[in-house]
């Protein structure tokens, strides 16, 4: 049983698509403060909780968001697909360690399968709005054209930043895909050999197929495994 759990009023549950919802909320009462990447622990039942990494900045206190990949179909994807704006919900504070890391890196780079856009996106938010100009590429793996979302907030910082840059990679893209049909590991490997080693820095968040994968890729050409930070999923 958790305690001290925190309560925030839904404002808004959006279906995005068939496989995303992007959720709302607004802390009621205290507050809590966190760092860009972090997740909660959100109650989903009786003494049932899942976590959530928040999708949104700081600054947007004392709102907050996270994106849910609802086709598990479990507990928890079944309880936030069904929550109305009005109801509330109870979570922890933040935690975890996934969060942006001062090593010196010029060059950021991000891979992220499905829901792991997560805590990327309000990451690469906060790299583009710091005074250090660097180099920040995105690449999200996807399955099909379709799960696609948040192209527009990406294409405007692409075309806001010349430092960003962004690719969304399909592993089963419908006919007529014009994009990146491959994977994130690829992605990731092809720009790190582009990259200086010494002064980059990767963050993979995702599945742990997709984690282990790129890691190992990484490893097998010397990339430095403390400039590797990583959340899995499941
Ligand atoms: C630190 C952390 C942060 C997380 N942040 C997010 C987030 O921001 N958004 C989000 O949607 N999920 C996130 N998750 C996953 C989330 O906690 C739940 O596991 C997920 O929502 C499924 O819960 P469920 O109760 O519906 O299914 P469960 O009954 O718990 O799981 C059903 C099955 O689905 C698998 N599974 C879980 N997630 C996925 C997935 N995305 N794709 C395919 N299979 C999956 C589980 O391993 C299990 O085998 C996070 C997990 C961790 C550890």
């Amino acid at each position: 049983m958790m305690t001290n759990l925190y309560q925030s009023k839904v404002l808004e549950n959006k279906q995005v698509n068939q496989k995303f919802h992007q959720l709302k909320f607004k802390l009621q009462g205290d507050t809590f403060a966190f760092q860009t990447g972090q997740f909660v622990v959100l109650k989903v039942g009786e003494d049932l909780y899942r976590d959530y990494s928040l999708a949104s900045t700081p600054q947007a206190l004392p709102q907050w968001e996270i994106v849910v990949d609802v086709t598990p179909g479990g507990p928890g994807t079944t309880y936030l697909k069904q929550l109305k704006p009005g109801e509330t919900v109870e979570t922890t504070s933040p935690r975890g360690v996934f969060t942006l890391q001062e090593d010196g890196a010029e060059t950021v780079i991000l891979g992220a399968t499905g829901c792991g856009i997560s805590p990327l996106k309000p990451m690469i938010e906060e790299l583009l709005s710091g005074s250090e100009k660097k180099k920040v590429c995105l690449f999200w793996g996807l399955r099909y054209g379709s799960e696609i979302f948040l192209e527009d907030i990406l294409g405007k910082w692409q075309k806001d930043y010349p430092n960003f840059d962004f690719k969304i990679v399909l592993s089963k893209p419908e006919a007529g895909w014009e994009g990146e049909s491959s994977h994130v590991t690829e992605c990731v490997i092809e720009m790190v050999g582009k990259s200086s080693k010494d002064k980059t820095s990767v963050y993979l968040c995702g599945s742990s197929e997709m984690v282990y994968d790129v890691r190992e890729s990484l490893a097998k050409i010397d990339f430095p495994h403390d400039k590797i930070y990583f959340e899995r999923y499941f």
